[in-house]
């Protein structure tokens, strides 16, 4: 990540390049472009070795005026606070974008769970909690799992929250295991979503999804089930690329042929690192990390972190690529963005491509809240339907008013907050 770059300034550009189209007023216009509140601290833990090692944790919630904040939390080395503000500001866009009744907000901690045991990421989980208990619930602000976080680690956030509070109160966390109180579906949900979103697209562009080949950049849970999902449609895969611990080093994943996505995720551990050695001898060629981009493939799908599309190495995209499909929040900086524009490049953007996750999120809250459960298909079919309804709303304006993709899908969250926060009275 090239130090200069900053993802809250992204986000703000971003929503100041719409606001002005959109004719904002000044009030309205500042209470968007920064967080609500902010939550900064330590949580202090006993290591395995006997020291105590102190770790910084946040907790940002960006807006709320359409419903409780709504977000992940991430564990990562490299968090800062202006990457958990950026978070933030995208999920209350992308919460509206799909018009469910959520704010946004985003977690952190700066830590590397790869080298933690799960004793101590149980305590890191537990600390969080303890310091922000107060400021979160199922009626204000509902965390969920992110980059390098888990249906484990919502649990453990869960029991802790509820020893604190002294009752159940499953909806204050989302992404749980099904066993306590999770949803059905919630482990695809992201990855299938931006699936739905590149269906509907091809659909558009009249393109049958047969034959047509995907990059994938990252081999998370989001990777793991756009791949898989695409796959099941009738196309293929030519690349995907994950990070291996071992090394400090990311590498791509080639198959020109198509992946057999069963076959990679037999040799894959638990953080989506793929064995190198396997996948050699399968006839996969280990590459660089940055060679997922410049695959010849008809659609590419940064499914991994932000900031991965950028002008150093955008002119690196080959031409058969008609779309950009984005699993990760943020891939694309704005620089980036100008030049798939120039090139018509159909960009699918993160906010509303990956919005699955945070949807199937919100299923879960409304079974915990009925405390009663729906089965698998009902939840995916729940979950194609508001995905599909959201793309074609976006794609319709961007039609109608020859708005790039990602601004129209800024236009429509952007109205739907402001109204929110015209009604209650705020600006
Ligand atoms: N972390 C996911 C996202 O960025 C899901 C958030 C949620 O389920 O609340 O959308």
């Amino acid at each position: 990540m090239s130090k200069e770059f900053n993802a809250f300034e992204m986000a703000q550009s971003q929503f100041d390049a719409v606001a002005d189209k959109l004719e904002l007023d000044e009030g309205i216009r500042e209470l968007l472009r920064w967080p609500l509140r902010e939550f900064h601290f330590l949580i202090p833990v006993h290591m395995d070795d006997g020291t105590v090692k102190v770790f910084h944790g946040y907790r940002v919630q960006h807006n709320d005026a359409r419903g409780p904040a709504k977000g992940g939390i991430r564990f990562h080395p490299q968090e800062t606070v202006d990457t958990v503000r950026a978070l933030a500001t995208w999920m209350t866009w992308k919460c509206a974008v799909v018009d469910i009744p959520l704010g946004g907000g985003k977690g952190g901690v700066i830590c590397n769970p790869h080298s933690l045991s799960a004793r101590e990421q149980e305590q890191i989980c537990r600390g969080w909690i303890r310091q922000v208990a107060r400021n979160i619930g199922p009626l204000q602000d509902v965390p969920a799992p992110d980059v390098m976080t888990n249906p484990q680690h919502m649990v453990w956030m869960l029991d802790e929250y509820e020893k604190m509070t002294g009752a159940h109160y499953p909806g204050m966390i989302t992404g749980k295991p099904v066993e306590v109180g999770g949803s059905l579906g919630r482990t695809e949900a992201t990855g299938f979503g931006v699936i739905y979103t590149v269906r509907e697209a091809l659909k558009r562009a009249g393109v049958p999804i047969k034959g047509v080949r995907a990059s994938i950049q990252g081999f998370g849970n989001v990777a793991q089930y756009a791949a898989k999902l695409f796959i099941e449609y009738g196309g293929s895969v030519v690349a995907v690329s994950c990070w291996d611990n071992d090394d400090h080093a990311a590498y791509s994943f080639l198959k020109p042929d198509g992946i057999d996505i069963d076959f990679l995720l037999s040799i894959t551990d638990r953080f989506g690192t793929i064995d190198k050695d396997k996948a050699k001898a399968a006839g996969y060629v280990i590459a660089d990390p940055e060679s997922w981009i410049e695959q010849e493939a008809e659609i590419l799908i940064p499914a991994a972190l932000e900031n991965q599309i950028n002008g150093d190495n955008v002119d690196k995209i080959k031409n058969t690529v008609k779309m950009v499909a984005e699993g990760a929040n943020g891939p694309t900086t704005p620089e980036a963005d100008e030049a798939l524009k120039a090139r018509g490049i159909f960009v699918i953007p993160d906010f509303l491509c990956n919005a699955g996750g945070v949807t199937c999120s919100y299923f879960e809250q409304v079974q915990c809240n009925q405390n009663f459960f729906w089965p698998k298909d009902e939840v995916l079919k729940r979950l194609d339907e508001q995905m599909t309804q959201a793309f074609h709303a976006v794609a319709d304006l961007a039609e109608e008013t020859g708005e790039y993709m990602r601004d129209a899908a800024y236009m429509i969250s952007i109205q739907r907050v402001a109204v929110a926060c015209h009604l209650r009275g705020w600006a």
